[in-house]
């Protein structure tokens, strides 16, 4: 089968032969449908051979949607045909935080070298893949593959952020979005359809701004040292009472730190290296600041049945299996608008 795998540290993604996985045990072999790129995997491909954590060549992809193709002995949640989804941050299942369904939090994954599929366990972007355990999968039902895929990352990992914030964002209420790629536009939808808070949304491009307008943002303004003033202007002084930064580099960090309102919420879901020092004087009245990883399985449930209310639309570009890398490639560059979605049966 055709598999996306990075192979050499440093070195841009190929599309290689590999075996069609066989299922263990307690395992699923998927067919998958459709796989999303995030811009994680650009920061996973940058790092030097000291920070990773599993052994390379890795077939990417830790969105995936498919259907299920085999199932190993003893599976008996699913059944082959099933149209599923993957919860893709994998844990131990038995430790407290996996109990609760946050296997994002897993107590143990590291010390039992648990990965999730494209970031140490083979990933999605493959023909098929392989899911070690039914736990891992949640029913996709009658919804469209391209539009679900995004949903397990780029929905998933907004919706956790912001229903975090959720009581701080009541009438009369701003919240800034800052980064309007693949998480930011899915993150303002999921804050229009679940808050009354008027949403400010920050890029550096202004097609993605354009974006942002369309997708249901009151006020998109470019990013630059003047943001700060320009949310501070538009919120008569007060502040954002939450301001989520899906870039994470160090300029962001600190325009998030200048926006926030006194007792607001800031969270850093980038992975773009920055930080936001907190002190007295430093950062507003009672601010929070956090960082997130992912989201739980319940709240996979949650986007996806949200996606179910036709109230969140994610834009996709779809490209086929071989095309993969120039999917990289313009999603580094910044050119991808939304997310984009390679489909491995085309
Ligand atoms: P993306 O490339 O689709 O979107 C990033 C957006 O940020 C683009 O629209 C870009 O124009 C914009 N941007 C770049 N520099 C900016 C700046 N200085 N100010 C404002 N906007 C700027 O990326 P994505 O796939 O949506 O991922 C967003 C970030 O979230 C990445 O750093 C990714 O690694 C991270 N991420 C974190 C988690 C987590 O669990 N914490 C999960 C998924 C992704
Ligand atoms: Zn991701
Ligand atoms: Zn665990």
């Amino acid at each position: 089968m055709k598999a996306v795998q990075y192979r050499a540290v440093g070195a841009a993604p190929e599309v290689v032969q590999v075996p069609v996985p066989v299922p263990g045990p307690g395992q699923l072999l998927l067919k998958v449908t459709a796989a999303g790129v995030c811009h994680s995997d650009i920061a996973v491909m940058s790092w030097p051979a000291e920070a990773l954590t599993f052994p390379l060549p890795l077939i990417l992809g830790h969105e995936g949607v498919g259907t299920v193709a085999a199932v190993g002995d003893g599976v008996v949640a699913f059944e082959v045909g099933d149209a599923v989804a993957v919860y893709g941050p994998w844990g131990c299942g038995s430790c407290a935080k996996c109990a609760e369904g946050k296997e994002n939090y897993c107590l143990r994954a590291k010390e039992l070298g648990i990965n999730p599929p494209g970031l140490g366990s083979p990933g999605a972007m493959a023909e098929y893949m392989i899911v070690d355990d039914a736990r891992h999968l949640v029913p996709l039902g009658d919804l469209d593959p391209v539009q679900a895929v995004p949903l397990t990352d780029a929905g998933l990992t907004p919706y956790h952020a912001i229903k975090r914030s959720l009581p701080k964002l009541v009438p009369g209420s701003t919240a800034v979005v800052i980064g309007t790629g693949g998480l930011g536009h899915v993150a303002i939808q999921i804050l229009r359809a679940l808050s009354p808070a008027r949403v400010i949304a920050l890029d550096v491009s202004e097609e993605k701004l354009a974006l942002a307008r369309e997708v249901g943002a009151h006020e998109a303004i470019l990013s630059n040292a003047e943001s700060v003033d320009a949310v501070r202007k538009l919120t008569g002084g007060k502040g954002a009472e939450a301001v989520f930064d899906f870039v994470g580099a160090g300029p962001t960090a600190a325009t998030a730190g200048g926006c926030v309102a006194i007792e607001g919420d800031v969270t850093i879901v980038g992975l773009g290296g920055g930080s936001l020092p907190v002190g007295f004087g430093t950062t507003a009245y009672e601010a929070s600041v956090t960082s997130p990883y992912w989201g739980s399985r319940g709240e996979l449930l949650e986007v996806l049945d949200l996606a179910r209310a036709g109230v969140i639309s994610v834009h996709t570009e779809t490209y086929k299996i071989d095309e993969a890398p120039t999917a990289y490639e313009r999603l580094h560059s910044g050119a991808v608008r939304g997310r984009a979605v390679i489909l491995p049966q085309e």
